[in-house]
């Protein structure tokens, strides 16, 4: 994509951001996570309807602009010079510095992300469950040389949990999408039972992948100020939902008929992975954008 930048040494980037948004809303009309086992459609994010978001501040578009790679560390991270790193210097094209912030946790309640606003050409995958595991996914994945946010499941990986660790190597990173993988755990459960299914994932990728997950995702994408709380109080810092997503082989977009900058596109570990991902792929080079890892553009990787 983007042509040539294939062994740009890279820094950390940027902790910082300045703008902040939370996504709005509502996933209603999504359907996500259904290859997990129920097919109970997408519900609507019953909870979430009663949960105004937290106030965000927006304002203060930062300045932002890409720059090079080997000078990305405006803020805390001292240049460091190409160590061989291979895996980790072929992630990062280019460093954009985020103007965008991470809304903090006001009241105790985890912020909602959806979207990320921003000036910058990015787009943000982001793969869940881990149902399907093919060596094919992972071949496409290096090819393509995308880093993408691994919502996984333990139920789901649990298998075969070594699967992942090539994404990992590739620049990828594990976030929490739950133990068990209840699309109603948001009607069904309670406080305590939800933040005990979160915090067995993540001790589950801690063990597994050596980070514990910052980001969560609800299975089905419906969340409530039960779950906002429950999720910070696990240690993670948003709940990420999307606005885009490859499915079936194609895109299905939330909003318009195209990638916009700062979507968060939702894919799944599925028997159709190649052609969800070559339709991701395609729309994303059609937009111009380039992928970043979430996690970095948020500071929370
Ligand atoms: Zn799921």
């Amino acid at each position: 994509m983007f042509g040539g930048h294939s062994a740009v040494p890279s820094s950390t980037p940027s902790r910082r951001a300045v703008f902040g948004v939370v996504g709005a809303s509502v996933l209603a009309g999504l359907t996500a996570c259904s290859a997990a086992g129920s097919s109970t459609p997408a519900q609507t994010p019953t909870g979430a309807a009663a949960s105004p978001e937290v106030p965000g501040p927006n304002g203060a578009l930062a300045v932002g602009g890409e720059v090079p790679t080997s000078s990305a560390s405006p803020m805390t991270t001292p240049p460091t010079t190409p160590a061989p790193t291979p895996t980790a210097t072929k992630r990062i094209r280019r460093t954009f510095i985020p103007d965008y912030q991470l809304p903090p946790i006001v009241g105790g309640l985890a912020p909602v992300i959806t979207k990320i606003e921003t000036k910058h050409p990015v787009v943000f995958l982001t793969i869940d469950d881990g149902n399907i595991k093919t060596p094919e996914s992972i071949k496409l994945m290096a090819e393509y040389d995308l880093p993408a946010s691994l919502f996984l499941t333990r139920d789901t990986v649990a298998d075969n949990p070594a699967f992942f660790n090539a994404f990992k190597a590739q620049g990828s990173l594990i976030e929490n999408h739950t133990v068990t993988h209840n699309i109603n755990m948001v009607r069904q459960w309670g406080y305590q039972q939800q933040l005990t299914d979160m915090v067995g994932m993540q001790e589950y990728a801690f063990q597994h992948y050596g980070r514990r997950p910052t980001l969560f995702r609800p299975p089905g994408g419906a969340y409530s100020n039960v779950m906002r709380k429950a999720v910070a109080d696990a240690g993670m810092k948003a709940i990420v939902t999307w606005e885009a997503k490859a499915n079936a082989g194609k895109m299905d977009y939330q909003v318009g008929n195209s990638l916009r900058p700062g979507d968060i596109v939702l894919m799944h570990f599925r028997a159709e992975f190649a052609a969800d991902l070559a339709a991701f792929r395609a729309a994303q080079l059609a937009a111009g954008l380039e992928v970043v890892l979430l996690e970095d553009f948020l500071g929370v990787a």
